[in-house]
């Protein structure tokens, strides 16, 4: 089994092109030869398969504007399984799976699980983007990669207690978040890798409700390092992205996703689903066929999710996405007083209302200056007691010194 995978390489490792997210092939043609007992499986749809010389040919063609990096070839012995999607938009999607043969029913299980995703995201976000070639899937010596209409997945089948495989759900994640939506500069991958990884606590919550989803988000919150902002506002390239040590890394994928969890729960669902499916289709009410890929950038989420409100949310993303440390929720409990605040990197705004338990009950603070609240020393109190807010926690700073020390 052989496959390619170029997201960071550059797609001109094997195939001359223009390696920025701008620049997308309108239609793509794929011609693929491999030894008769294999098969090339690509973007697209599979136009014909000719045979001579004992060699097979594969042509694969897609109509659709396409990321440089989603363009991919896999061969392997593959077999394949095939069905049918109907969306509640009104058309009918082939799946396809190709697959390496095994004994089990893994396979089977896998291929099991897409319709429902497909339930999940066009509720969601909307219809799924390339409904006029195919929902594929095909194994691959990778881990995973969001290539355009044949999903690469190697993540073993492995169970994790949430009910769905957390690769396959993520790399399809990226049909509408990379492959729909594409950044226009790679300063903006949070958009793909913060939704993308955004849907899968998302997809916990809508499959089995609310210890999934917040236990998701502990898991993603725990890996979060705050040493390079998400955001830059300077053209960047792929090292300085995905590089640690240059960028945010993978602050991209966990620190995005609690951006907008927080997001979620400041403006609500109507406003953060509405916001969110014009930045990914360019309008409000998209239906298959009258939309196509575009390019797209934070500030238009902003303005978005601005207008989709019609409050001035600057702030928040000023704080999340342009500063790389996390607020600060300052808290001083004196003898009959708790005195609350937030501090931000170079003191920006935050008015980011705080719900408080105390001895059960719950009051929302404004935080529009310092708080204070009447609590006497047995008070018990609790602090944004739903997990609402991503702030700086102490307590996840001192786990993470605990594993470096003990590597773990
Ligand atoms: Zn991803």
């Amino acid at each position: 089994m052989d496959a390619t995978a170029v997201q960071g390489g550059g797609c001109d490792l094997f195939w001359p092109c223009i390696d920025n997210p701008q620049v997308e092939p309108m239609a793509a043609d794929i011609y693929f030869t491999v030894d008769n007992n294999l098969i090339a499986a690509s973007n697209g749809r599979l136009q014909s398969v000719t045979e001579s010389n004992g060699r097979k040919t594969f042509h694969w063609r897609t109509e659709t504007s396409i990321n440089n990096y989603a363009i991919s070839v896999n061969i392997g012995p593959y077999e394949l399984l095939e069905g049918t999607y109907q969306s509640s938009f009104g058309n009918t999607l082939d799946l396809v799976y190709y697959y390496v043969p095994r004994k089990d029913d893994k396979v089977q299980q896998l291929f099991d699980e897409i319709p429902r995703m497909l339930d999940f995201f066009e509720q969601m976000i909307g219809p799924y983007p390339f409904g006029n070639e195919k929902v594929g899937v095909v194994d691959t010596p990778h881990l995973g990669m969001e290539h355009q209409t044949i999903n690469g997945y190697g993540n073993g089948f492995k169970k994790d207690g949430y009910g769905f495989d957390s690769i396959l759900q993520h790399e399809f994640a990226h049909e509408w978040f990379a492959n729909q939506l594409t950044n226009n500069n790679l300063d903006h991958l949070w958009l793909h890798e913060g939704f993308g990884t955004y849907m899968q606590p998302l997809y916990a919550q809508y499959l089995n409700g609310e210890r999934p989803y917040q236990s998701y988000l502990q898991s993603l919150r725990e890996k979060i390092v705050n040493k390079f902002p998400l955001v830059s506002n300077k053209v960047l390239n792929d090292d300085q992205v995905y590089n640690d040590e240059k960028g945010p890394g993978q602050d991209l994928y966990q620190k995005g996703a609690l951006v907008l969890h927080t997001l979620r729960q400041l403006i609500g669902d109507d406003a953060f689903f509405s916001a969110t499916r014009v930045l990914v289709y360019g309008m409000s009410d998209p239906k298959p066929g009258q939309f196509k890929p575009r390019l797209s950038e934070t500030n238009e989420f902003i303005q978005l999710i601005n207008k989709a409100t019609g409050k001035d949310y600057q702030w928040f993303f000023d704080v999340y996405l342009y500063q790389a440390e996390l607020p600060i929720l300052e808290q001083k409990r004196e003898q009959s007083k708790l005195i609350l605040n937030w501090k931000t990197p170079n003191s920006l705004p935050f008015p980011m209302p705080l719900d408080v338990s105390i001895n059960g009950e719950i009051t929302t603070l404004t935080m529009n200056s310092i708080e204070e609240l009447d609590v006497s020393a047995k008070d018990v109190v609790i602090i944004d007691p739903m997990s609402k807010i991503l702030k700086h926690e102490k307590a996840i700073d001192d786990y993470q010194i605990y594993k470096k020390e003990n590597n773990k």
